[in-house]
């Protein structure tokens, strides 16, 4: 790409928490980035807006009835050409001028549209945990043998790719990723059982999409999340530790084998890794203040207790079966959180849906991603039943 050629970006999940960061980081380099693709599920009207400022090409609704509405309606600018369903999601993934695409949707639906931006030789930007945990090995293979970048950019596993570039592998200790413990991260575990879908939407320092947000409050989040450096960074799990950081400054830590460790710092703001990794290699002014240590402010650490995130300890339990057991934990975790958010399941019955799922569905190898799939279809059934 000609120096002065501007990145063109596709944005998968354009209406979400990550997709509103994006755009922000979008607004303040537009002499570097293009937006040359958006999709979204359902809010037509908010995708539509985001057409006409940015005068984006390509819009994808994958929900077919929304789809329909926003014909009906006509809200979007006449030259934004507007596509539906997975196969409108797979068309803008791989559209021939498209750079990078920003994976941003919510849950598994992201594995094929990623599969496919790969094999178009796309860079992709990650923010979506889900379907590293489900299709791991067959977005690493695909995207060593095409050559296109992975960056990360869920916070932690964008610290630890900043804290390890130009080390080599063998430098490397173990990875330590930091989470927040969540809105009950100090609450009695007796009101736990009381916790509705509008405590666990809430979280003290990000902000962010409700699934997310459960799951950092069961720290699933931090499971998915080992899962997902696991995949990336090519770790064992006995490499792979969590540490409570309550004041989500420090993304992660990096340590290496003669004990250094390297840390990467901001405030619990999206916008320093999506622009990382949209501007990558390059750097540029962020669009938030960073932290100043002219103030006073504290950094605390402390282990997690398994017995407070008895989702942790699956998701660790899952990960050290591999196979498909990382899928089933990541399906039954989905149906979970999203009966529990429709006020069809107690809060801490979502890691007892967990637990019934891994027990009931076997744990295969998994040698293609067809027989995977079958597996994530056959989890959230067992886990729908529970
Ligand atoms: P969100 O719920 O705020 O937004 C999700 C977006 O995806 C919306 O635009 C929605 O319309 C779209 N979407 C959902 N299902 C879709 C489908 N089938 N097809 C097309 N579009 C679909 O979610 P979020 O908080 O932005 O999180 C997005 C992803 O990024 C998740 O995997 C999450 O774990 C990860 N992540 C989020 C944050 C954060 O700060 N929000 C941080 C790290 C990682
Ligand atoms: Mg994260």
């Amino acid at each position: 790409m000609p120096a002065s050629a501007k990145k063109k970006v596709v944005l998968l999940g354009a209406t979400g928490s990550i997709g509103g960061s994006t755009l922000r980081v979008l607004r303040a380099h537009s002499d570097k980035l293009e937006l040359v693709g958006v999709a979204a599920s359902s809010s037509h009207r908010e995708l539509a807006a985001i057409c006409h400022e940015f005068h984006v090409p390509h819009a994808v609704l994958s929900d077919e009835a929304a789809y329909a509405e926003a014909k009906a309606a006509n809200t979007f600018p006449a030259n934004s050409h507007l596509g539906c369903g997975e196969s409108g999601l797979i068309e803008i993934s791989t559209l021939p001028e498209a750079d990078i695409v920003l994976v941003a949707v919510v849950g598994a639906c992201g594995l094929k549209p990623t599969l496919a931006a790969i094999e178009a030789g796309k860079d992709i930007a990650l923010a979506n945990k889900e379907l590293l945990v489900l299709g791991g090995a067959f977005v690493i293979e695909a995207a060593k043998r095409k050559g296109v970048r992975l960056l990360p950019t869920d916070s932690e596993h964008n610290a630890i790719f900043q804290c390890i570039e130009g080390h080599p592998q063998q430098h490397l200790d173990k990875l330590i990723l930091t989470a927040s413990g969540g809105q009950f991260r100090d609450a009695p575990l007796k009101s736990l059982a009381k916790v509705t879908p509008a405590d666990a939407t809430q979280h003290p320092n990000w902000s962010m999409g409700p699934k997310i947000t459960v799951d950092s409050a069961t720290m699933a989040n931090k499971g998915l999340e080992l899962i997902e450096a696991h995949w990336l960074f090519g770790l064992e799990p006995e490499r792979l530790e969590v540490v409570i950081h309550p004041q989500s400054i420090v993304h992660s830590f990096a340590q290496f084998i003669d004990g250094s460790i390297l840390a990467q710092l901001s405030p619990p703001s999206m916008t320093f890794a999506i622009q990382h990794c949209l501007l990558y290699p390059d750097r540029a002014p962020g669009v938030d203040a960073t932290t100043d240590f002219r103030k006073a402010f504290q950094l605390d650490f402390k282990a997690p207790d398994f017995k407070r995130f008895p989702c942790l300890q699956l998701a660790y339990d899952a990960m050290r079966s591999g196979g498909s057991a990382p899928a089933i934990f990541n399906a039954a975790n989905e149906i979970a959180v999203e009966r529990f958010l429709a006020h069809d399941l107690a809060y801490l019955d979502i890691p007892r849906v967990i637990d019934h799922t891994l027990e009931k569905v076997e744990t295969s190898a998994a040698a293609t991603l067809e027989a995977l799939l079958h597996i994530d279809a056959e989890a959230r059934a067992v886990a729908q039943s529970f």
